[in-house]
């Protein structure tokens, strides 16, 4: 009993973040009543959503909007679809992109989204109801300059040109900037869509140069294969990384001399799954979260690192692609193992950095180059690279209470001056 109980709390995202929260605001010393206020989400909004099914049945799905702070700009963060979602899951997401987008600073509260539906188990049709629905449930909260929703797991452009439209449709005019993540025709941004793995992939490389090593001697192990972890898998492959593993929800893969990540693509692409691929061995997703490697890069979904297999994980560098990969627990083991982590709320930073290029985008009317985009978004990762770790050195923390501390700071500062509306 008292070990479910355990596992229960360091499963729950909330608590979570509510351990990292409390580290970083002692050691900042925040005063008080800004605990308070930063502690809660802003707005959370609860929707129970009628949907048509294909089979003439009505259903209802629940569904959540949780936005946690406006205080540096309009709710900014990614609705998710899955059968786990839960209103704590939604809410620690929102809270941790607003860390995010402060610790990349960018003008941005944070949000999140979520439906609990499973989607692999759903039509076309009912999925574009849903969304639908859930976007008209959300109209008076939702809007280019209150909060801009954008793509997460199990969701996509596709999702996104719904939810566009159905917001200009209420509008009576076609509204852009509203959601990010879209399709390119639609006011989507270039190179948006490879911008979570490629903002990973540059985390990557100023850890590896901070620790005098090399991408060609460096292997990487993937778990995931979804929009990060494969856009972070192709460009490593790219770029000289030897990618060793790629871990996946149904099964995983693993070659010594490096995968091919282009003809594993492709045969994902034909087959559906990364499973029956023959230039690799199979070999248990949960096996590869602990098997040698440079660097380890989860990036799928939440808790896969905890205290039940802290201890055993190999990698030199961890690299958090997806949101609340590694629990509370596990951070003190990789600290006292000294594993270089790169919390997520700056690795997988590319991604909310790349929306907010895509709504100026929007905004302005002008589109720009793949290029710009790009270097602008290296830009960014790179000196919030520095940021996080000259903090953590500064004031003797890990680097994930450092980017917790420079994003928490951040916040409060912009509220202290702004002032409380009474
Ligand atoms: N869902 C992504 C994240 O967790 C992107 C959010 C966004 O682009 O607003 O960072």
């Amino acid at each position: 009993m008292a070990t479910t109980h355990v596992l229960e709390q360091e499963s729950n995202p909330w608590e979570q973040q509510a351990a990292r929260f409390k580290i970083a605001a002692e050691k900042l010393k925040l005063d008080e009543g800004l605990w308070r206020v930063l502690q809660q989400p802003n707005r959370e909004i609860i929707v129970h959503i009628p949907v048509a099914m294909d089979n003439g049945q009505l259903e209802v799905f629940t569904g959540y909007r949780v936005q946690h702070s406006i205080a540096r700009g309009p709710a900014k963060g990614g609705v998710r679809y899955a059968p786990d979602v839960t209103l704590d899951e939604v809410r620690a997401l929102a809270s941790w992109m607003t860390w995010k987008c402060a610790v990349v600073n960018i003008p941005f509260g944070g949000a999140k989204g979520g439906i609990i539906c499973d989607p692999k188990n759903m039509s076309r049709g009912e999925l574009e109801r849903l969304t639908r629905r859930y976007t008209a449930e959300l109209i008076e909260f939702i809007g280019p300059e209150k909060d801009v929703p954008a793509p997460d797991v199990n969701t996509n452009e596709q999702v996104m040109a719904w939810m566009m439209d159905t917001y200009s449709m209420h509008m009576r005019q076609t509204v852009t900037a509203v959601v990010t993540g879209k399709p390119l025709n639609m006011g989507g941004s270039r190179g948006r869509r490879e911008a979570t793995g490629r903002g990973v992939m540059i985390i990557c490389d100023e850890s590896i140069k901070k620790l005098n090593m090399r991408r060609e001697d460096t292997r990487v192990i993937i778990q995931g294969f979804g929009n990060v972890g494969s856009n972070a898998a192709l460009l490593m492959h790219n770029s000289c990384y030897k990618v060793v593993g790629i871990g996946e929800w149904d099964g995983g893969l693993y070659n010594a001399k490096g995968i091919d990540i282009h003809a594993l693509w492709e045969y994902r692409q034909k087959e559906g799954t990364i499973q029956g691929f023959k230039e690799a061995e199979k070999r248990a997703t949960e096996e590869l979260l602990v098997t040698d490697c440079e660097i380890l890069i989860p990036a799928a979904t939440e808790n896969v690192i905890s205290s039940s297999n802290a201890d055993k994980v190999k990698a030199k560098i961890l690299v958090e692609g997806a949101n609340g990969p590694t629990t509370a627990a596990a951070d003190e083991i990789l600290a006292d193992k000294h594993v270089f982590v790169m919390p997520d709320i700056l690795a997988n930073a590319g991604g909310v950095t790349a929306s907010y290029f895509e709504w100026v985008q929007d905004r302005q009317g002008y589109f720009w180059k793949e290029s710009v985009v790009n270097e602008q978004l290296e830009h960014i990762m790179v000196s919030s690279f520095e940021d996080v770790v000259r903090y953590a050195e500064t004031h003797k923390v890990n680097n994930r209470i450092a980017a917790y501390m420079l994003a928490i700071d951040r916040v409060a500062y912009t509220i202290r001056q702004r002032g409380i509306y009474a």
